[in-house]
């Protein structure tokens, strides 16, 4: 009852802003790509590893830098009653590595190579294919320098994505350097933007102070006119990295991967070094909606408090994945097996129902039932409508004469058998249709 300090409020409820209900309807392209990346994993040789949804909150300012995006204005962040300060994963990377050390899975044999499935949380303005909880698919590589294993996981990304019947797809990439490259680069872009501050959007204005790389892949047309000048990270890159990088596009070059090189790709994070990449529609090119992009981040381990740990890795966005596929009509088959219907009616043989419908499932039978219909013919009509092949019919007769009535769905014949054979006989009959 309301009191009068709680008034009958009349509401409805919905999703909170961004946030969207994956409907049974869609689950098959959500089993799909998931079997897809399960079993593609297990051949390049993942390990699945998953993590907490809460973490400390200052692993992703430290990991990921307090002056990007994603921290300064997307992370979903919370104080517990005891005081810690924690945050809705915004992305995997920083809680990987944190696994990595806080388990002693850096005294395995290397490269260790993590893969997770799960949401992530990013206060974005909401639109389709941005959503405020998405879900993604996370691969790392760590432990290695060597370029093969950048080109390695573009070509997981191809492999999954031509498993679920996604082409068309073009990866971008780029070299951003190292901790011996980049500060001169900086430097360079920051005197180039100094002279044409005014002409900035207000955000790319502050970044120049804090993350001036980011002034690259502003999206803002009268920044991107800027960019189109400015210097190119390629152009100044050491020697190691331009090795590495000349390296990682021979490599793909070999697998046949189809890619064009972005110099204003920069990715955003603080982390990164060397190789960064993203994956897109063909269709999509110069739109927001990147299928999927990781790259090189060979100092985050150390930055996290671990050994010098060269690594590389990328995240692909499963909402966008599925979108896409519905896009472009890509259907998944559901196998169904085929469904045996089991139909009562009486006490007795509803109980005798819950039995045998345990012994069909274990017999590797898909079963399905409506206990709670009461005649016969509602519950034949569900058997129909769920596409059923056998309806096994338990009367009470039956269930006194422990027998049981099987019909065949489609030519409407029936057949009363011994229950204690109704195994072997549904069995008979799903082999000889
Ligand atoms: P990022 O590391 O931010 O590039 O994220 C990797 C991939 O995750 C992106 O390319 C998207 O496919 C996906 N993703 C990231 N944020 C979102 C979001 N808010 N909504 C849907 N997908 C997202």
């Amino acid at each position: 009852m309301p009191t009068k300090s709680q008034p009958k409020i009349k509401r409805s409820f919905q999703t909170a802003k961004g946030m969207r209900d994956i409907l049974p309807e869609d689950q098959a392209y959500w089993e799909k790509i998931r079997k897809v990346i399960r079993n593609l994993t297990r051949t390049y040789g993942f390990k699945r590893i998953d993590t907490p949804i809460l973490e400390d909150k200052d692993l992703f300012v430290k990991g990921i830098g307090a002056y990007t995006d994603i921290v300064e204005k997307e992370m979903y962040t919370l104080r517990t009653k005891g005081g810690e300060k924690l945050a809705l994963r915004p992305e995997f990377t920083p809680a990987i590595m944190r696994a990595y050390l806080e388990n002693g899975l850096s005294s395995l044999p290397h490269p260790v190579m993590l893969y997770s499935l799960g949401p992530i949380f990013r206060y974005e303005r909401a639109q389709k294919g941005r959503y405020r909880q998405s879900y993604q698919a996370n691969f790392e590589i760590i432990g290695e320098n060597d370029p093969i294993l950048d080109a390695k996981l573009i070509q997981l990304f191809f492999s999954i994505s031509k498993e679920i019947g996604l082409k068309e797809i073009i990866t971008q990439i780029n070299s951003i350097g190292c901790s011996r490259c980049r500060p001169a680069y900086r430097r360079k872009v920051v005197s180039f933007y100094r002279s044409r501050k005014k002409q900035l959007c207000v955000d790319c204005q502050r970044r120049l102070q804090q993350n001036p790389l980011r002034l690259l892949d502003c999206k803002e047309s009268k920044c991107m006119q800027i960019a189109a000048q400015a210097p190119q990270t390629i152009d100044y890159l050491c020697e190691d990295c331009n090795g590495h990088f000349k390296n990682v596009l021979e490599y793909l070059d070999e697998l046949e991967i189809p890619y064009i090189l972005n110099p204003y790709l920069v990715r955003g994070l603080d982390y990164y070094t060397k190789t960064v990449f993203e994956f897109w529609p063909e269709e999509e090119e110069g739109r927001q909606i990147a299928l999927g992009g990781g790259g090189r981040y060979d100092n985050l381990i150390k930055l996290l408090g671990g050994k010098d740990t060269p690594s590389v890795g990328f995240a692909m966005g499963l909402d966008r994945m599925i979108n896409l596929m519905k896009a472009r009509e890509i259907k998944v088959a559901s196998k169904n097996r085929p469904l045996i219907f089991l139909v009562q009616l009486g006490e007795l043989s509803k109980k005798r129902s819950l039995g045998l419908f345990e012994e069909l499932r274990r017999a590797g039978l898909e079963t399905a039932s409506s206990f709670s219909r009461d005649t016969i013919k509602s519950q034949l009509r569900i058997a129909n409508k769920r596409q059923a092949r056998l309806a096994l019919i338990l009367g009470q007769k039956e269930a006194l004469d422990e027998t049981i009535i099987i019909r065949d769905m489609v030519s409407g014949s029936q057949e009363v058998v011994p229950l204690a054979k109704v195994v072997k006989e549904v069995k008979k009959r799903l082999k000889n249709n």
